[in-house]
């Protein structure tokens, strides 16, 4: 995977999680906690990975796939963590989501040129 299509990547992401740029925090915590697939008891019984060390990116991967909130993850962990995001959240590692914390908060600055550039026109 090259830099630049892994910033194209979470570029993506970024834009995808704008669906929920006005969700309030409280709300994005309730459903993950209710609906998230790593929230569920059966979800700890075993390691996924078996004895095999896996990568962030894997287990990420792994975790949260068919996850039903992974954006509201995503967004919350951003918003909690931000920079100091740890561990394996919104079905990607923390390196990824640190970069993606960059795009994520330029969102808001492309939203607000597009209003302001809106009331303008
Ligand atoms: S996205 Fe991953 S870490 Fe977040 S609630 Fe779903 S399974 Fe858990």
């Amino acid at each position: 995977m090259t830099s630049r299509y892994n910033d194209l990547r979470l570029i993506g992401i970024a834009w995808r999680l704008d669906h929920l740029r006005w969700a309030e925090s409280s709300n994005l915590d309730d459903v993950v906690r209710s609906s998230g697939a790593c929230m569920t008891a059966s979800s700890t019984a075993e390691p996924p990975c078996g004895d095999r060390p896996m990568t962030d990116a894997a287990l990420a991967e792994l975790l949260c796939a068919g996850c039903p909130v992974v954006d509201e993850c995503l967004e919350l962990e951003l918003r909690t963590a931000g920079e100091d995001t740890f561990g394996v959240w919104g079905g990607l590692p923390e390196e990824d989501r640190r970069e993606l914390h960059f795009h994520w908060r330029r969102r808001g600055e492309r939203a607000l040129d597009h209003e302001e550039g809106g009331s303008a026109g």
